[in-house]
């Protein structure tokens, strides 16, 4: 759908398309259930033979639309929501992952998705190798074994802001006969769209840009379809052979390109939950509408912010990827020529203390669990969303203990910039 138009024009008009009479806004279907005339058009829901709603922790009209759009936006196949970004991207692996199974994962991931892949999937017999995604192809191909479903990595990774060259994890993947799985939270599809490089599979943390406005935790799968699960029929049982709690059905020969995302639905929903609630997903929608204009924003403010930072003689470094001696700065300008995000990672002369002193300071940005939405933020993941790793994990997910994450808004950049100025002024 929407195959015509524009990105920005789908950010608006993608996913809800009221018929004649029906609301112009997209409704809240707040309901859990759904009417039936006879048992047997039910019964025919259940089987998976007939498409319909009949309970919202499996699908709801108002949840599908928003998957609609973000599925049109990134390019995909089909799309679903789940209730956050963590359920989205356990969702995502373990889809085709079972006890016994293995995923390589880049290291320079967010910290909860480190933990979840690292610590909780171990524990359901999943193994997980993480890897330095700088390293050369040749590095990377050393972690995978014959038991590995999935690569794993981030567009632009939270916090440290690695911008990934996914065209070479997207050829690792492959050449292994498994999906590459991005998550593509930080860039968004304005500035980056992982599927027209290759990737197979595209996880969000909706609760950040998309939403923009800190409303509502959430998050998305979208899938390509384009991995032939059938040409690696062995690896992924689970699409490919007779599925005993839906009478024997075969996904991948059944649903085609939808057979990912329906089996993700339709077992791992049923089974698990993680839906969001509709009235979230409304929000969400809302926030979807300015995207567009959000992201250009963000980015031209970071841009100036980041320069700023760059000149300042208390800052003792700045990674972001819009800055042109920043090592990341090449991948960017090939995979996000239209800027990258607003977040970025920067140390301040005199390490983790001054760090501390440093935020507190501040008036406009405030210091919250937070990122990626309208208004100035900061943390520091040493003390905060990284504390639980030790200083050797810390240093090589690529977060050092006097690394600030700071996130830009959409505020006026002059203020943001005064207000850094003030508090590395004392
Ligand atoms: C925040 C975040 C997540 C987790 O999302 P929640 O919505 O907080 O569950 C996953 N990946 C990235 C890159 C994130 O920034």
């Amino acid at each position: 759908m929407n195959g015509n138009y524009r990105i920005e024009t789908t950010c608006i008009q993608g996913g809800w398309k009221p018929k004649c009479g029906e609301p112009r806004v997209l409704p809240i279907y707040q309901s859990t259930t759904f009417k039936y005339d006879d048992s047997d058009q039910m019964g025919r829901l259940f089987d998976l033979e007939a498409e319909g709603y009949f309970y919202t922790r499996l699908q709801n009209p108002t949840n599908d639309a928003v998957a609609a759009k973000i599925t049109a936006l990134e390019g995909g196949a089909a799309g679903m929501l789940t209730s956050s970004g963590q359920a989205a991207n356990y969702y995502a692996v373990f889809n085709i992952c079972e006890a016994g199974d293995h995923i390589v994962c880049s290291n320079t991931i967010y910290g909860g998705t480190f933990n979840l892949f690292g610590t909780t999937l171990k524990k359901q017999g999943i193994e997980c190798t993480f890897v330095n995604p700088d390293s050369p192809y040749e590095e990377i191909a050393k972690a995978f074994r014959p038991n590995t479903k999935a690569v794993f990595a981030e567009t632009i990774s939270n916090p440290s802001i690695v911008v990934l060259d996914i065209e070479k994890f997207a050829k690792l993947a492959h050449d292994h006969g498994v999906p590459l799985i991005v998550d593509n939270t930080f860039a968004t599809p304005i500035n980056c769209r992982p599927i027209e490089w290759g990737a197979d599979i595209v996880t969000h943390s909706t609760t950040k840009y998309m939403d923009g406005h800190a409303m509502a935790v959430g998050g998305a799968i979208v899938d390509s379809g384009n991995f032939d699960w059938m040409a690696h029929a062995e690896k992924f049982l689970g699409l490919t052979t007779p599925d005993e709690s839906y009478h024997g059905l075969v996904y991948a020969e059944r649903f085609g390109k939808g057979a990912y995302i329906t089996k993700a639905t339709a077992q791992l929903m049923r089974d698990l939950g993680s839906i969001p609630s509709p009235m979230n997903a409304f929000l969400l929608n809302v926030g979807l509408e300015t995207l567009h204009l959000r992201m250009q924003r963000h980015c031209e403010n970071a841009q100036k912010v980041a320069e700023f930072l760059a000149g300042h003689e208390k800052v003792a470094w700045v990674n972001y990827a819009g800055l042109p001696d920043n090592p990341y700065h090449a991948l960017a300008e090939k995979y996000m020529p239209n800027g990258t995000c607003g977040v970025m990672a920067f140390g301040i002369k005199g390490g983790r203390e001054a760090a501390v002193r440093f935020m507190d300071r501040l008036e406009l940005a405030a210091i919250v669990t937070h990122v990626a939405d309208a208004r100035t933020c900061i943390l520091h993941p040493a003390s905060h969303t990284h504390r639980q790793m030790t200083e050797e994990q810390l240093a090589e997910a690529g977060v050092s203990p006097d690394l600030i994450r700071f996130s830009v808004g959409i505020e006026n950049a002059d203020d943001i910039i005064d207000d850094l100025k003030q508090a590395l002024s004392v």
